[in-house]
């Protein structure tokens, strides 16, 4: 059994004091690879550095973070455009729109969304999608930019159930499911209940969103088998098969 965690940082500063004894209870759990998006400038370095030192396991995304959009994002995103012929990438991440905390640099996050989606064409790699409070205007970008073209993932998926569906009208999208489908309030499990499960990735965007029952503490990498349990229950199937088949779907999505 090999597990994939779909969207994990690893490299935050939450993890400075026992990173490597994280990594090693990652993997003696059966945890076979962790794949990290990164945010802005200041995560570059510590990122490369985690996947550096652990080849085969870590692979990074490259990619501007939309709460990362803010006057500078222009230099910013340059900055992180110049890396990509630099070193092999797994997918142009994270990236996407955020209205949630704050709306004043609307249009400059759909500019730099369009801008990371058309590098992602340009490069055949998939999109690691992070979008709060802004369906309409994430959906509106992919068609905008060329959606028959694009495949991706919307990580930590906790939309309605008509967001789901127009994720799945796009064909090349996956769901990123994380910690958030074992909150006892969440109705993500009954949401997802009949997606197919060719289009399910398991994550957990450490060291956010722990699933329970460590909810509200710092999330780690190996608390993943708490959502995959839940998964695997609310498709009535077995733990090995969920890992198994969302192993495949990140496989088959990112570029290893
Ligand atoms: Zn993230």
């Amino acid at each position: 059994m090999e597990l994939i965690d779909t969207h994990c940082h690893i490299y935050a500063e939450e993890f400075d004091a026992d990173r490597e004894v994280l990594t090693e209870e990652a993997k003696a759990s059966g945890i076979g690879r962790l794949l990290l998006p990164n945010i802005d400038l200041e995560s570059i370095a510590a990122m490369h550095a985690f996947c550096d030192t652990h080849p085969g396991f870590a692979y990074p995304m490259m990619g501007l973070h939309p709460t990362s959009v803010g006057r500078e994002y222009a230099t910013a995103l340059a900055q992180i455009e110049s890396w990509l012929p630099k070193r092999p990438y797994c997918a142009i991440g994270e990236i996407g729109m955020d209205l949630y905390w704050d709306k004043s640099f609307l249009k400059e996050q759909k500019e730099v969304f369009e801008e990371q989606l058309r590098w992602s064409i340009d490069l055949d790699l998939p999109v690691a999608i992070h979008t709060r409070d802004a369906f309409p205007e994430v959906f509106d970008s992919l068609h905008k930019v060329g959606v028959e073209r694009l495949k991706g993932v919307f990580h930590c998926f906790t939309g309605t159930p008509e967001e789901l569906e127009e994720i799945l009208s796009m064909k090349r999208f996956k769901i990123g499911i994380g910690g958030v489908i074992t909150f006892k309030k969440s109705v993500l499990a009954e949401t997802i209940a009949s997606t197919p499960l060719s289009a399910i990735l398991l994550e957990t965007d450490a060291p956010y969103l722990a699933p329970a029952p460590y909810r509200g503490k710092r999330n780690c990498p190996a608390y993943i088998w708490e959502t995959a349990r839940k998964v695997a229950g609310t498709f009535g199937i077995p733990l090995e098969e969920i890992v198994r088949i969302t192993r495949e779907n990140a496989l088959e999505l990112f570029r290893f």
